[in-house]
């Protein structure tokens, strides 16, 4: 197929646009069955205090185990998801899923502790997000104060004026908010004055070549004494190195997760981390 000028003539592509169209077309409709054939699973990376090594909370990640396919990555279909709105569909399995999780860790006698969830801010932007996003964790009956929702900034600028009272609201009532990625979209400082925000999470890219890049450093030296001037605390991810973690706790950065201490694991084999009553 021949595509002129950029112009789109109709269903005239290269063959590389159209092999991207119809695998956007698959996952699309794939995820319509994902979730009844039970072909999703949360995964969990624990999240540590720097200073103490206690394990003080877990990411919820989402893991796609395909049939066919084989394990696709959430990189690879939330922004899909985020487009069609079938995230929707997902934001509430995940919630619902954690949660239970979180219930039954605390019923086998672990220490609660705060689950922390990527949760797309496309949802707030629904009839009553706080009422259902209450209901859900309700179901479970998990402390609003244990839950954290990671939103991302791309997320949030794009549903900003919905998602911001939802925001407050549900913070109001205990739960807690983490701005994820901070410092690769455009980060504007607005969204830090005007919500609630618990805790920055630092960005991969930033850790990666921290020892030897003087840039980084400042820069995670700057944003961890911005947030904490702010109230907020901070979680450096994709430690994978004693190095990183040396330069992170050198600026008092105060939790972190990565490789370095756990990818993420399946349910079962995160409990060897956790602390029984
Ligand atoms: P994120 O929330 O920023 O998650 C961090 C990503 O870094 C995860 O990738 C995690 O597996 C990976 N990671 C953690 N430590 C290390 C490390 O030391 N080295 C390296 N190389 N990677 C590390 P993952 O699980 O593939 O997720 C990618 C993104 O997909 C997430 O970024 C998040 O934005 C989105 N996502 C994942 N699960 C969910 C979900 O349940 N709901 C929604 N809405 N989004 C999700
Ligand atoms: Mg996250
Ligand atoms: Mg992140
Ligand atoms: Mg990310």
């Amino acid at each position: 197929a021949v595509k002129e000028n950029g112009k789109d003539n109709f269903g005239l592509y290269t063959d590389e646009e159209q092999q991207r169209r119809s695998e956007y077309m698959e996952i699309v409709n794939d995820l319509h069955h994902a979730i009844d054939k039970k072909q999703f699973e949360l995964f969990y990376q624990p999240i540590l205090n720097l200073e103490s090594r206690k394990v003080i909370a877990v990411e919820a990640l989402i893991r796609w185990f395909h049939p066919e396919k084989g394990f696709i990555p959430p990189d690879k279909f939330i922004p899909i998801a985020e487009q069609t709105g079938q995230i929707h569909e997902i934001n509430s399995w995940v919630l619902r899923t954690a949660c239970t999780q979180k219930k039954k860790w605390e019923q086998m006698g672990f220490e609660p502790i705060t689950f922390s969830i990527n949760f797309s801010c496309k949802s707030f932007t629904q009839v009553d997000p706080v009422k259902n996003t209450q209901m859900i964790i309700n179901e479970s009956g998990v402390k609003y104060d244990e839950i954290q929702l990671e939103i991302t900034e791309t997320s949030l600028i794009e549903n900003f004026d919905l998602a911001i009272d939802t925001i407050r609201e549900l913070s109001e009532r205990g739960i807690k908010f983490a701005l994820d990625d901070f410092g690769t979209g455009y980060s504007s400082f607005t969204y830090l004055k005007k919500l609630p925000i618990d805790c920055l999470k630092i960005d991969r890219d930033f850790l990666l070549t921290i020892e030897m890049d003087k840039t980084n450093e400042i820069i995670v030296n700057k944003v961890i004494e911005l947030a904490h001037v702010l109230g907020m605390k901070v979680i450096a991810e994709g430690i994978e190195t004693v190095e990183q973690l040396e330069v992170l706790k050198k600026y008092g950065c105060d939790r972190g997760q990565g490789y370095y201490f756990s990818k993420p694991l399946p349910s079962s084999h995160i409990e060897e981390f956790l602390v029984k009553q």
